[in-house]
């Protein structure tokens, strides 16, 4: 038809809106992960597993020890915009869960066939709700959730056709769970792929452990610790000696208030930290982790909150570049000018 023509304005229905901003946040099946893991954490999970069938398409399955849900909230969880995360604007400047914006189950729910089965604390049954149909049975569980997402992308062959190999996308979903991992080591994670464990990460006290074994032990032994504080901006975490630097920068981890994040900021920052010691294009490898007064960060700047915005970004630069700076003029352990008696 004419392309000019004018059409009548008319309220996209309901099913296409979710459908549509599904198209922002659920990008690949580690999009996915990524949000029902958030889900999982955010109910106070201890243990989160994850099982995948082809990469993620055919399958993801996430399931939790948290706290559950109702049997008659479980429906309400499927709705675009419903979420027990905040009740108001204030509560917005002071988020403290991964999630707040009631639109992950939804956006999947209109893309995938999703089935959330549920057993809340206290209540006496589980039930699994059918995203599809509405249909809701009991069924046995122990206390906490699972979230099934089959057949991704079924109904927009467009974004299916997006998707990469396999192997590919299970590679980035292992890595949106390593992203979890990294920044709470007091829970323990599991990735199976077609019936096979792929990753295993046990819960532990403490970072350094959880460092050596979701990313390697080599990580933590070719890293010096980073302990800073700027006024109200704490930087802790790893950073690598200039000689663990790799050719790829696929070992830079920020995260900020638990939350892992890209940010041109942060990045800067720890580049200018490694100005005098790393030289040529190798990239720098570490984990750090920012603890901020969440109302001096705006969380709700994109669908997938990967990208942050700081209230005082020179406050926040100074504090990392400090830190990292700080960190390796430090005498390493072993190389210390009086040793340890
Ligand atoms: P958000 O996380 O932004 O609140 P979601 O669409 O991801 O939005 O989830 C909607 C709601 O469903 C959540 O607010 C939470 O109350 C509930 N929910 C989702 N996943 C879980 C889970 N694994 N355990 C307990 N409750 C969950
Ligand atoms: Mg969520």
């Amino acid at each position: 038809g004419d392309a000019s023509a004018r059409r009548p304005i008319r309220e996209l229905p309901d099913e296409l809106i979710s459908q549509i901003a599904a198209g922002e946040v659920v990008e690949r099946p580690a999009s996915v992960v990524r949000e029902l893991v958030d889900n999982a954490l955010d109910a106070g999970a201890t243990q989160v597993t994850v099982r995948l069938s082809a990469g993620g398409v055919r399958l993801i399955s996430v399931e939790d020890d948290g706290h559950g849900i109702p049997r008659d909230e479980l429906s309400v969880a499927l709705r675009r915009h419903a979420t027990s995360k905040i009740a108001s604007l204030g509560d917005l400047e002071t988020v403290g869960t991964m999630g707040f914006r009631g639109e992950a189950l939804a956006a999947v729910n209109s893309i995938a066939e999703l089935t959330l089965h549920s057993r809340a604390r206290g209540a006496d049954a589980a039930y699994a709700l059918d995203g599809r149909t509405g249909e809701l049975r009991q069924v046995a569980r122990s206390v906490g959730s699972t979230v099934e997402v089959r057949e991704l992308f079924y109904a927009t062959p467009a974004r299916r056709k997006f998707l990469k190999t396999d192997a590919t996308e299970l590679a980035h979903c292992v890595e949106a769970v390593r992203r979890h991992a990294l920044a709470r080591p007091d829970v323990g994670f599991a990735v199976w792929h077609e019936g096979k464990l792929v990753e295993q990460w046990r819960a532990t006290a403490a970072r350094d452990p959880r460092l050596a074994d979701a990313l390697s032990d080599d990580f933590v032994a070719r890293s010096v610790s980073v302990e800073h504080l700027l006024g109200a901006v704490r930087v802790e975490g790893r950073a690598g000696i200039p000689d663990a630097a790799r050719a790829r920068g696929d070992q830079q981890f920020f995260y900020v208030n638990g939350r892992f994040v890209r940010d041109k900021v942060l990045n800067h920052a720890v580049r200018s930290a490694y100005e005098d010691v790393l030289h040529g294009q190798r990239q720098p490898v570490y984990a750090l982790y920012l603890t901020i007064d969440p109302a001096r960060v705006d969380v709700n700047v994109h669908p997938t909150k990967i990208e942050v915005r700081f209230r005082d970004g020179r406050e926040v630069h100074q504090a990392v570049r400090q830190a990292v700076e700080k960190a390796l003029a430090a005498p390493r352990a072993g190389e210390a000018e009086t040793p340890a008696a």
